[in-house]
């Protein structure tokens, strides 16, 4: 195997992700890293944390979204192991329900409810679901084994099992023996195409734009032969199930005088109605209040053909005008249709009245033979005819086309009809209250979700939770034939017990076979039945937190402790976690202490991702091409969680790339450079550097910047602020680390005499603290980066280092080390040192070009901190002296001419622009040196390795001589035992390189 500790084949020039994570997963599976971790976390923790699963729904493959989801739940998780908590990280699957039922039709080529039934079969159907769940699943796991997700599947649960079917019973079982569980005869939202009804969480998933008419009609006043209501809708079937005008009581209505007719309109809706229907003459005649229009009859125009509306309209309370605060008088003609057996409030309104329920429909929302003229009409289809029929009528003023947004069906997209139905429901409005005050204690992390989360609890509406489908929880009621008595069942075992016939063959708690079973009335003796339906399939997730555990772990486990998912889950699972919560433990108690919801993910043109647009980003497709660590980092760091998140693919190999590769030099440097020394992590510790006074401000303004660093980290990671974490990482790395660390000390590391090892040993405990706290900040975010390193640069040094990254503590920071003096000072250190680069850049004057002198002025303290590391200031300036002045007025003009003048703010520097020969000659020699080096590079020889000469050929005259005096440094710096300078290339087999020297070519060989 390529992953041994001592093997350095991994550690390439280059930072090449995808090989060293395929090393890495190899090792995590040969070496059972996350079973070690959860057993040991389990053994000994300072904490448990409760986790359940938000089950994915089987019904698709995982794409880009799913992932950022799946890496913020992975980040967790390793994170607070390595901070020493226990947590069951277990996966679980969602499988039921309408998402599931609807891929298998279309897979199978089903049209609808019928085709499914006739054709298929229910036997076949729900093996055919279990066959597309089996596909799913497996298309999820690569997915969550590519891009490095711990979860422990083979704790996993399965929402379709026996065995969770019967705990997920156990909350209707509470539910029934609180009263809150029951049947009822409800205005419901209904697929037309997926033959169910939806829940009004359901409904607020899928808003669409859509056609519909928009129509004003007339209604006739009784006994009046001019005067009429006038009406406007968007769905004239509702006019074959009209029962009753509404009016708002406090509002004022106008009779308006159009022509020979008396039209009644809220008063402050006539002018612009008026406007929309093109009537410039009409008058208001007076005004009333809505009030007074209370009980007046008008004509329901179509009698004559639907017989059913006549028998209706010998009540009194048919047909007449109802007082109702909910009608908006702000929108259309302010006078409203109620069609009870259409709309959930005209429902209501008709209950209050005891209107009776006129739904004339089949379950494909056809109009039944009680609609007269209509039946047989699918309901949208019947609006043309409604039309037809008011023109006939004269009660036809105004019909056009509009488009606006209307709820369609989530799953399906097809248009939502409401009508009232027979369903069962879960009474979670009688406990609302309780509701609200349990999801009011949870932690949301940002304001806007769960302000959205809780303004739809408080809604408070009924949770129809029965569907007219195949494949879900069957609902285990059954209902006596002759008397209607009900009984709950809430076991397979007193089901199997209380059953007439035990079932034969197979059998399991789904349809078709639990149908099969009947019960005995225990009232009367007659033969129960199974109510026909299966529950909504987020009822299965919901029951999630009792129906995965065993008892004992539901106590341990729940309330989670931290849920993530996203954003649509307001409606979704984190609603029905709560609601069946409640009902199970009657407390005012949520499931989950905290739930973050993050954005979608959309592409990189801010678009949804959808199958039809052709721009939905296939998670295994992605995770196959590119790295899981830079895909990891890039969906944390590239914008908050609760933001939508613009993906392209394009931005990993940019900014993160740069990121993580400057870790992994940085890694390459220091192995290179201590193994040369001997450094051994062992021996050489941070307290043997701090006992022997080895360590230099350099240090401590590194160890201090990494513990403020690991301060900022953890708190960002607590307020899951990830993208703000990972910047902190950024900054770190990219510029403390890299840019300003390394640059300070590379000169103390590149002597090999024998009295500075111990200097440069220190350097290395200091590199190793350093790189070893980042290896565990890095490693919930990019573990496969981590364990490499791990691996390769820690446990190879240090042998007694645990066998995984993972099973690292998570550091904290060290407050004695933290220095905010020194860091203050530095500030100031490096900004003089950046401004001698800005006067340089402003002469041209290459950085490696030797300069006489710099001019370092401003306030005393500021020069304080120069003079305080003034060696350095000497190397990283790369001048020879350095003088200080006050102000710039103090520089003399001789000195100012010469000097190249930079300030920022109350900060100057001055640089002596001015070059001798022997400044001249360093310069040169220097260059050439720095085309040596990234030769060495490209070639392969290890940064310590000394070489045999390095020879130079086709140097100008003037350049040799500049060059000449400075050979003996040149060969230092390059680690070579000669130079030499020739006028042309030899033969000799020398291999020769062209360089650029201020334009010119050059020859270089090295060996
Ligand atoms: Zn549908
Ligand atoms: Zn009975």
């Amino acid at each position: 195997m390529k992953f041994e500790a001592d093997s350095r084949q991994w550690l390439a020039q280059g930072y090449n992700p995808l090989e060293l994570e395929q090393n890495v997963r190899d090792f995590w599976q040969k070496s059972r890293t996350a079973e070690k971790l959860e057993q040991m976390r389990l053994k000994t923790n300072k904490g448990v944390l409760g986790y359940v699963e938000g089950p994915p729904t089987l019904n698709g493959y995982p794409h880009v979204g799913h992932v950022r989801g799946r890496v913020m739940k992975d980040l967790r998780y390793r994170w607070k192991a390595m901070q020493g908590f226990y947590s069951p990280f277990w996966a679980g699957w969602d499988c039921q329900g309408l998402p599931v039922e609807l891929e298998v039709e279309r897979e199978l080529g089903v049209k609808n409810k019928k085709d499914l039934l006739e054709r298929v079969g229910e036997e076949r159907f729900v093996a055919e679901c279990k066959k597309t769940i089996q596909k799913y699943y497996e298309a999820w796991r690569q997915a969550d084994f590519k891009a490095g997700v711990l979860i422990n599947d083979s704790k996993a649960y399965w929402t379709y099992l026996d065995a969770y079917i019967e705990r997920e019973w156990r909350y209707l079982n509470r539910a029934w023996d609180q009263g809150l569980l029951g049947e009822g005869y409800y205005v419901v939202a209904y697929c037309p195409h997926c033959q169910t009804s939806l829940s009004n969480a359901e409904v607020g998933m899928g808003y669409e734009e859509v056609e519909d008419p928009s129509l004003y009609f007339k209604f006739k006043l009784e006994k009046e032969k001019t005067a009429y209501f006038l009406v406007w809708t968007t769905m004239p079937f509702t006019l074959v199930t009209d029962l009753m005008l509404a009016v708002h009581p406090e509002a004022e209505y106008a009779k308006v005088k159009v022509k020979d007719e008396t039209w009644i309109i809220a008063r402050q809706r006539v002018a612009p109605t008026m406007q929309e229907l093109g009537l410039e003459d009409y008058e208001i005649a007076e005004t009333v209040l809505g009030a007074e229009l209370e009980g007046l009859r008008y004509e329901y125009p179509f009698l004559d053909v639907v017989p059913k509306q006549k028998e209706l309209d010998r009540q009194s309370t048919v047909h007449t005008v109802v007082c109702e605060s909910f009608v908006d008088v702000t929108a259309a003609t302010g006078v409203v249709h109620l069609a009870p057996g259409n709309g959930e409030e005209d429902f209501i309104a008709s209950q209050k009245r005891s209107v009776p329920v006129y739904a004339p429909f089949d379950d494909e929302v056809n109009f039944s033979k009680d609609a007269g003229m209509f039946a047989g009409l699918f309901a949208r289809d019947a609006d043309g005819v409604v039309v037809e029929e008011l023109r006939k009528r004269g009660l036809l003023v105004s019909v056009k086309r509009i488009s606006h947004e209307y709820p369609t069906c989530w799953r399906s997209h097809h248009k939502l009809v409401w009508f009232a139905r027979r369903e069962y429901y879960l009474w979670t409005n009688k406990i609302n209250s309780r509701i609200v005050e349990a999801a009011e204690q949870v932690q949301y992390y940002f304001e806007p979700p769960k302000n959205r989360f809780l303004a739809f609890l408080r809604e408070g509406k009924p949770w129809c939770f029965s569907r007219e489908r195949v494949w879900g929880t069957p609902l285990p009621i059954w209902k006596c034939r002759k008397c209607e008595s009900k009984v709950l069942v809430s076991s397979r075992k007193e089901l199997l017990e209380k059953a007439l016939e035990p079932p034969e063959g197979h059998f399991e708690l789904h349809k078709p076979w639990i149908d099969r079973i009947k019960l005995k009335c225990e009232k009367c003796g007659g033969v129960m039945h199974r109510e026909p339906f299966v529950l909504d399939t987020w009822h299965n997730s919901g029951a999630s937190p009792y129906a995965r555990f065993t008892d004992e772990e539901f106590e341990r486990y729940v309330p989670v402790d931290f849920l993530v998912e996203a954003i649509d889950q307001t409606r979704g699972w984190a609603n029905t976690l709560l609601l069946e919560h409640v009902i199970l433990t009657e407390k005012a108690e949520s499931p989950f202490k905290a739930f973050l919801f993050y954005g979608h993910a959309l592409d990189e043109k801010g678009r949804k991702m959808s199958k039809s647009l052709g721009n939905f980003i296939d998670a295994n497709e992605v995770l196959g091409k590119c790295s899981a660590d830079l895909f990891r980092f890039y969906i944390l760091w590239k914008c908050s969680p609760i933001d939508s998140m613009n993906f392209d693919v394009k931005e990993l190999n940019k900014r993160p790339y740069q990121i993580l590769s400057t870790l992994y030099h940085l890694y390459r440097f220091f192995i290179q450079n201590a193994e040369y020394d001997g450094f051994d992590p062992q021996k050489h510790t941070f307290d043997w550097a701090k006992e022997n006074s080895l360590l230099r401000q350099t240090d401590r303004w590194l160890l201090s910047k990494l513990q403020a660093t690991i301060k900022l980290v953890t708190e960002t990671l607590e307020s899951c602020e990830f993208n703000v974490a990972l910047s902190e990482l950024e900054l770190f790395v990219v510029d403390f680390l890299s840019r300003q660390y390394v640059p300070m000390v590379r000169h103390e590391l590149w002597s090999d005499e024998e009295e500075t090892q111990n200097r440069r040993l220190s350097i290395y405990a200091t590199l190793w603290q350093t790189l070893k706290t980042l290896d565990t900040l890095f490693n919930p975010i990019t573990p496969f980066l981590c364990e490499a390193m791990y691996q390769q640069v820690h446990r190879a040094l240090d042998k007694t280092l645990l066998d995984s990254v993972n099973f690292e503590e998570w550091p904290s920071p060290d407050e004695e080390l933290l220095d905010s003096q020194l860091e203050q000072d530095f500030d100031t250190f490096l900004k003089y040192v950046s401004l001698t680069y800005s006067a340089r850049q402003t002469a041209k004057l290459k950085r490696r070009w030797p300069l006489k002198k710099a001019i370092v002025i401003g306030p005393k303290n500021a020069q304080e901190t120069v003079k305080m590391l003034e060696g350095l200031f000497l190397e990283l300036a790369n001048v020879k002296t350095v003088e200080y002045a006050d102000s710039p007025a103090e520089i003399s003009s001789e000195t100012g001419g010469k000097g190249s003048l930079v300030s920022e703010n109350d900060l100057h520097v001055l640089v002596d622009v001015q070059r001798d020969r022997s400044l001249q000659g360093e310069g040169v020699m220097r260059d050439l040196a720095r085309r040596v080096q990234a030769l060495r590079k490209e070639l392969g020889f290890m940064p310590t390795e000394i070489l045999e000469a390095v020879d130079l050929a086709e140097l100008d005259d003037e350049n040799t001589k500049l060059l000449k005096p400075h050979l003996k440094a040149m060969a230092e710096l390059v680690r070579t035992k000669d130079v030499h300078v020739q006028e042309s290339r030899s033969k000799a087999g020398k291999k020769w390189y062209e360089v650029n020297l201020d334009s010119k070519k050059v020859y270089i060989a090295i060996h």
